[in-house]
């Protein structure tokens, strides 16, 4: 019996059910799709792109040391999929669940066109804890405050992970061969902008699993504390291998429990996890989260910009790192206006600057950074939070359809359990806290201090002024 584990947002041999069930009795393929054409499908941003390459080729050995071949192919997945399994002569095929609202449609399709065929289809849990349909207020409905949700989700229990398969003895024979992971342009060429990223990341599973236990052997302990100290590193920096499923948080929550009692450290962490569940909660049950505001009452709200550029990329950034301050032309940067000058750090506030350096260079941002760029934008430039959202999707490495939108709608206020719009950082008073000694900013922005940097692009006291006025307008 030929069987098929076809792998989405779960890129890992371990504790993955749908592989474990291919690899029981019979030769087992494993099948990726690079799907950009169902509808409604969010294509992936440059940087999750970069990532996505590497993580296959390490798959892909990873895989073979199984003796599991992976067969790379690219369209729509209703279509592409249930021709594969034809092709293959597979008689099974199994993945583990999405959550998204065109996923789950495919994944649907799917399993319609595989029950017509005699072609045995079975979905897994395995990239979340708790399925969103299983938890539910007393009411019945979806949580939408993280507190409640939290405190019912802590008493539920959680399955142990699963091992990865054992080595089969020989590769199914027939199975076809698939596209070449070359072809399919995923890495940046000219310009290759992504080297910072290669020398801040290591995509895959042993890496993501190295990164739990070095975290867990210590900083875990006074996460408390250190996850507010961007300098330092005080955070696990899981997010882009529990993006991809490198690692699934049955493992990370199973680890977790072995250092948990020493401290609050162990327990805050945990809470974490248990924002990513609650983000996927909010988009499982508004599928629209990317796009549409949570709390109509934003609708009307009056941005100054009120859709941007999105996720173009100023011209400024093309082809280089962290923009050095000699490295561009002073009339280069008194065009940039307020969005571009804000995604290439030139925003001449610093703990702004330093997030958005630090992002563009590594592909990753500490969450402490996050909420106050983020806040910057949307409350002192005025501009929609869903053009800091296509940004950050845009060079993320981490980027997740669920927890990028939720967490900009929390900064907005117009989201779930959100940050009230009222409460505006102040990123002058929030670096002082977080980064008291300036090491975090001496990093990123070593052109703080130089006559080369730019003058604050706002006022803070008048943007948020401005900001307030805007928001009495619609309550
Ligand atoms: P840790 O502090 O070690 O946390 C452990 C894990 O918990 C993370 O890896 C992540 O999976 C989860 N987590 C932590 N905080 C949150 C949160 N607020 N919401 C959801 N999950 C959380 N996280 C993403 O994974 N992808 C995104 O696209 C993303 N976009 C964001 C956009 C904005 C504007 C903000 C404010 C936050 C965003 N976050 C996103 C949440 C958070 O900033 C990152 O998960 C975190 O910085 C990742 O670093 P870490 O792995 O070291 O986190």
């Amino acid at each position: 019996v030929v069987s098929i584990a076809w792998l989405r947002d779960d890129l890992r041999t371990a504790d993955n059910p749908a592989l474990l069930a291919a690899a029981h009795g019979g030769g087992a393929a494993a099948l990726y799709v690079l799907d950009e054409e169902s509808p409604g499908i969010r294509p992936l941003g440059a940087a999750a792109k970069w990532w996505l390459h590497h993580a296959l080729k390490t798959l892909r050995e990873d895989l073979e040391a199984l003796g599991i071949p992976l067969v790379l192919l690219r369209g729509p997945a209703g279509r592409v999929v249930p021709a594969f399994v034809q092709e293959a002569g597979a008689e099974r095929i199994f993945w583990n669940r999405r959550y998204g609202g065109p996923e789950r449609e495919v994944d649907t399709a799917v399993k319609e066109r595989a029950a017509g065929a005699d072609v045995q289809a079975e979905s897994f849990q395995a990239s979340l804890l708790h399925e969103p349909w299983t938890v539910r207020t007393g009411g019945g409905g979806p949580y939408r405050v993280f507190t409640p949700f939290w405190r019912t989700v802590s008493a539920m229990d959680f399955r142990a992970p699963l091992s990865a398969p054992e080595r089969a003895a020989a590769p199914p024979a027939g199975i076809p061969a698939g596209e070449n992971l070359a072809d399919w342009n995923l890495l940046p060429l000219h310009p290759d902008w992504a080297t910072g990223l290669a020398e801040a990341w290591t995509p895959g599973e042993e890496a993501g699993l190295s990164a739990l236990s070095d975290f867990l052997a210590g900083p875990v302990q006074e996460y408390d504390d250190g996850r507010d100290r961007p300098a330092k590193p005080g955070t696990s920096r899981l997010s882009p291998y529990l993006r991809w499923g490198h690692v699934s948080p049955f493992q990370v929550w199973h680890e977790l429990s072995r250092v948990r009692g020493n401290g609050p450290g162990p327990d805050v962490f945990g809470t974490e996890i248990g924002w990513r569940e609650f983000c996927w909660h909010q988009l499982f049950h508004n599928p629209d989260l990317a796009t549409k505001n949570l709390r109509p009452a934003f609708d009307g709200f009056p941005w100054e910009h009120p859709e941007g550029s999105g996720p173009q990329t100023p011209a400024i950034l093309r082809g280089k790192g962290v923009p050095a301050p000699s490295e561009s032309r002073p009339d280069e940067l008194d065009a940039l206006d307020a969005l571009d000058a804000w995604k290439a750090g030139r925003t001449g506030i610093p703990l702004v600057d330093a997030g958005q350096r630090q992002l563009w260079s590594m592909g990753w941002m500490h969450n402490r950074v996050r909420m106050v760029a983020a806040s910057f934008l949307i409350k002192n430039l005025g501009i929609h939070w869903r053009v800091g959202e296509e940004w950050f999707w845009e060079t993320l490495v981490d980027a997740d359809p669920a927890s990028n939108p939720a967490n900009w709608q929390w900064v907005a206020g117009s989201g779930a359990d959100a940050a009230p719009f009222f409460r505006i950082f102040n990123p002058q008073t929030q670096a002082k806290r977080f980064d008291p000694d300036g090491a975090y900013i001496a990093r990123w922005v070593p052109d703080a201090l130089t006559p080369a940097y730019p003058e604050p692009l706002v006022d803070l006291k008048e943007s948020r002024r401005h900001a307030l006025e805007a928001y009495e307008s619609i309550r």
